[in-house]
């Protein structure tokens, strides 16, 4: 049996998860939260926002599904790496913002990280059991999100609807707009840097429309291997937590009969600035990781608030960039007031513009 808590219990990735779980005898719900929704009965233990490590305490889990979005993930992230505990993980802020405790907490506790965001899947997938000197490049797919081939001039109107429409995935609102503005892309850019120990100039982005294939990792040798498959965040939230068996899912094998486009192109860095901003930010390390992504969290909840256009998402987030200085963090307590910082920096900058 494993035992399994889960934060983010009521989200698109919860939701899907508990479909798994549910199908699976040797996986067991010990644990779970929410932010706001109540979630009575739906384990054992439950929680409704607050301190999520009291809860992970109480229930002694063997793995955490960490489904909650946001910044707000880190301290469950960090509980069940400093513990050995495995850790499924969604939350990709909590590795963005945090991944220079998260690496080394996974060192000293002795655990996994899972990952279910479905590149990283793939390239763990991908990249297990290589010597690393034979590893040339990972390649992650983007695809590309609902405004893929528009110029920047089309995208100044832009409204939330028209941007929560994903061709590909249905996901919750937040990555949805991150996808929109290809900044989800530059945060699994920073997530995979600090995943797979790889420099960023090896960690390439892909426009790729149907979603099919997941990652790509190229070899010293010149070969390079894809993982491929439908769309379906149920594949890498049931691999994550069946891990090592790899368990059935109802998800049927790839048709290649009924026509599969493979289809690549370079993303347009121009109309979507949040790419480079990522990348820039990953480089400089310290806290830029954690300022971007607080930055990113305040523009995305205003945007769809209709409180910010959306060509000012990037700008909000170049901009408190550009005021803030960012040293490595020491400890959760000094991210947390770096986080902190960059949301009222943040905030202040997005009132400032004119709606
Ligand atoms: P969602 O908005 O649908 O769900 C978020 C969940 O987090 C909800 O259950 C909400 O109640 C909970 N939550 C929010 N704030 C909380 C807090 N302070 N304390 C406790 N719980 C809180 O989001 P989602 O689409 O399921 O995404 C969840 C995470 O997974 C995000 O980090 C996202 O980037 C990542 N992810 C999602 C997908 C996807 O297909 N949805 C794919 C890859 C990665
Ligand atoms: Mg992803």
């Amino acid at each position: 049996m494993k035992r399994v808590a889960l934060l983010g219990a009521t989200g698109s990735i919860g939701r899907q998860a508990l479909e798994i779980i549910d199908a699976h005898r040797e996986l067991e719900l010990v644990a779970a939260a929410s932010g706001s929704q109540g979630i009575d009965g739906l384990a054992p233990l439950t929680q409704v926002g607050g301190d999520l490590t009291e809860l992970l305490e109480r229930a002694g889990p063997d793995v955490v599904l960490n489904a909650v979005v946001g910044f707000a993930g880190l301290p469950a992230t960090l509980w069940a790496l400093e513990r050995g505990v495995d850790l499924a993980l969604a939350n990709k802020e909590s590795l963005v913002a945090g991944g220079n405790l998260a690496i080394p907490a996974r060192k000293t506790g002795g655990g996994r990280i899972l990952p279910v965001d479905s590149e990283h899947s793939a390239a763990f997938q991908l990249l297990e059991n290589r010597a690393p000197e034979t590893v040339d490049s990972l390649v992650l797919t983007a695809s590309g999100g609902p405004f893929r081939g528009r110029s920047r001039a089309d995208l100044g109107n832009v409204t939330p609807r028209e941007a929560l429409e994903h061709p590909t995935w249905n996901m919750g609102p937040k990555i949805t707009v991150d996808s929109a503005t290809l900044m989800n892309k530059g945060l699994e850019l920073i997530e995979a840097h600090f995943l797979f120990d790889l420099p960023y100039d090896r960690i390439e982005v892909v426009i790729h429309p149907t979603s099919v294939v997941h990652a790509l990792v190229r070899f010293r040798d010149g070969a390079a291997l894809a993982h491929v498959g439908y769309p379906d965040m149920r594949v890498p939230i049931s691999f994550a937590l069946t891990y090592p068996e790899r368990a059935g899912t109802p998800i049927p094998a790839l048709d290649f009969g009924s026509g599969l486009i493979l289809e690549f192109s370079a993303p347009d860095e121009y109309a979507f600035p949040c790419l480079a901003l990522a990348r820039a930010a990953g480089e400089a390390g310290g806290t830029a990781p954690c300022v971007l992504n607080a930055a990113n969290e305040v523009a995305v909840a205003a945007f769809l608030d209709d409180r910010l256009p959306f060509l000012a998402i990037p700008d909000v987030v170049e901009r408190t960039l550009a005021q803030i200085d960012c040293p490595p963090a020491s400890s959760l307590e000094e991210l947390v007031e770096m986080d902190a910082e960059a949301r009222r920096v943040a905030s202040t900058l997005t009132r400032a513009v004119v709606t």
